[in-house]
């Protein structure tokens, strides 16, 4: 017989006195190798599956959810803010035009200048009156043929045409419009800024008399944007015609006074300027923002309402990472679990696949591979190693007077004598169906003849206690010793005919081969 593949299927050892050999198992560990890997592939599919859903899921909501607040700022929030901020300005900036205006057509005033500016204190109570009544700053008038510069508590000065500070007066004197705003340092008060309303004064038949009008304080303007731009976090600023901003809160947003210098802002400032109203998007270095831009015809300046994507979608975004972690831990939960289960069961199989189910020995199946690799070893090392074959005596009688369950129960409690009499470095099997088979590794034939006797012995001094009835068992044993030539079949079949002899021989005893 072959040394390489002893124990082909369908071609296992066989010894006469076995019954059929518990045929599962061996079919249930072939089966149990594929099906475990192909269990891991499984959880792993799984678990690129759930982070593939959790993932798609998470973006396309963070990415619906962001598009709808950025629509929801451009489309409301923004316009919003910029209607209420206009309702609010037309009271502190439209209001004092019309009052700018009213003096401008004055008749009171226009007739005193007409009849040649003499009474000085009624053009200051005039002035003064103006500024307490309408709670301005400043009021004022510069009279073209005087060029004195009129205030509420006297004349203040000459305007001349080469001064630098009385630029203004020459440039509103010949306005087309009738009236221009305009951001500057208060003759009468150098700290402070203030916006002065500038309105042409004509005679009756339309020559220039002088400008006059008011002066407010942008104090109140600037607490009320930088109160917008603190409580709403939007920046909020006035930007004339060339792109000045010529008003803003605390300090002018991006840092520059020209919407041309900043970044972003520079591509679309003509398109900005060039409209009445619009929302744009553009980046800075600082961020990307949504702009909300309105002409206010009054002004003559375009109201810029801004705010910067990042820090309106900043919950959205932790809640995304939020949302990223959880996906994370539940797939790798998921990945745990199912992998721990998986190796669990996959030793539940491989125990199933080598253990008998009744005695909990090893199977004929595991026991003919390791009676192999101990074949191996033996022919590798020329150490003796024997092996044991008992057979329970008369076990059909059992089987037929107690019934199959007392049988099993024999079956168990033999089994359990063989393994207590057995040293850690044996092995047993349930062979066949009542049959035991053992490798007694470093022990001669005599050594072996003299544990079988002992096992024997043993057996047969402890009756089997089943229902409350004592049954007298036996077993019968044949012993041989491995040689350097044997295969597992021509062992078995030795170790066989010494069990036979012992059978005939009237059982309960060991025979030697
Ligand atoms: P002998 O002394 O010659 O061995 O006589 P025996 O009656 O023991 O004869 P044999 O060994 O041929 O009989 C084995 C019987 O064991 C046959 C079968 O019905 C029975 N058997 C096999 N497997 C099992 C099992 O798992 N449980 C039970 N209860 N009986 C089994
Ligand atoms: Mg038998
Ligand atoms: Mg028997």
């Amino acid at each position: 017989m072959s040394k390489s593949s002893p124990l082909p299927a369908g071609q296992a050892v066989q010894s006469t006195h076995a019954s059929a050999a518990p045929a599962q198992a061996p079919a249930t560990a072939a089966r149990a190798a594929p099906e475990v890997t192909g269990g891991r592939r499984l959880v792993l599919v799984l678990a690129i599956m759930l982070a593939i859903g959790f993932l798609a899921n998470t973006l396309i909501s963070y990415s619906v959810s962001s598009r709808e607040i950025r629509r929801s700022i451009v489309e409301n929030e923004l316009p919003l803010t910029s209607d209420t901020l206009y309702s609010e300005i037309q009271k502190d900036l439209v209001r004092p035009i019309f009052v700018s205006s009213v003096m401008a057509g004055d008749t009171f005033l226009r007739d005193w200048v007409l009849r040649g500016e003499r009474d000085v204190q009624a053009m200051t109570r005039f002035l003064a009156e103006i500024r307490s009544r309408y709670d301005t700053f400043t009021s004022f008038f510069v009279s073209e043929t005087s060029r004195n510069y009129y205030h509420p508590d006297g004349v203040l000065r000459r305007v001349r045409q080469g001064d630098p500070q009385d630029q203004w007066y020459f440039r509103a004197r010949g306005l087309s419009a009738p009236y221009e705003i305009n951001v500057d340092v208060d003759t009468s008060a150098p700290d402070t800024m203030t916006v002065f309303v500038n309105y042409r004064v004509l005679d009756y038949s339309g020559n220039t008399l002088g400008v006059t009008g008011v002066g407010l304080s942008v104090d109140t303007v600037r607490r009320l944007l930088s109160g917008y731009q603190q409580r709403y976090h939007r920046g909020v600023y006035f930007v004339d015609r060339q792109g000045n901003i010529v008003l803003f809160g605390d300090k002018p947003a991006h840092g520059s006074l020209q919407i041309r210098d900043i970044n972003g802002l520079r591509d679309i400032a003509d398109q900005v300027l060039g409209s009445e109203a619009g929302s744009y998007r553009y980046s800075d270095r600082s961020g990307d923002y949504l702009l909300n831009v309105r002409y206010v015809p009054e002004l003559e300046w375009y109201l810029f309402v801004e705010k910067e994507e990042g820090e309106a979608l900043a919950d959205l975004r932790r809640t995304l990472y939020l949302n990223l972690t959880i996906c994370a831990l539940v797939t790798l939960a998921v990945l745990a679990l199912s992998g721990f289960t998986l190796a669990r069961y996959q030793r539940r199989l491989e125990q199933m696949a080598t253990t008998d189910r009744l005695t909990g020995l090893l199977n004929r199946h595991a026991f003919e591979t390791m009676l192999e690799q101990t074949l191996a070893d033996v022919q590798r090392s020329h150490r003796p190693v024997s092996v044991l074959l008992f057979d329970i005596d008369h076990f059909k009688n059992i089987n037929d007077q107690r019934g199959h369950l007392a049988g099993d129960e024999v079956i168990r409690k033999v089994s359990e004598r063989l393994r207590g009499g057995l040293r850690a470095s044996d092995m047993a099997c349930r062979w066949g169906g009542e049959e035991f088979m053992v490798v007694l590794k470093d022990c001669s034939s005599g050594d072996a003849s003299r544990r079988a006797e002992a096992l024997r012995a043993l057996i047969a001094a402890h009756p089997v206690r089943v229902d409350d009835v004592e049954l007298g068992t036996t077993v019968s044993a044949g012993v041989s010793q491995m040689r350097i030539d044997d295969t597992p079949v021509s062992l078995v079949g030795r170790v066989d005919e010494a069990l036979y002899a012992a059978k005939n021989a009237g059982r309960d005893r060991v025979e030697s081969a």
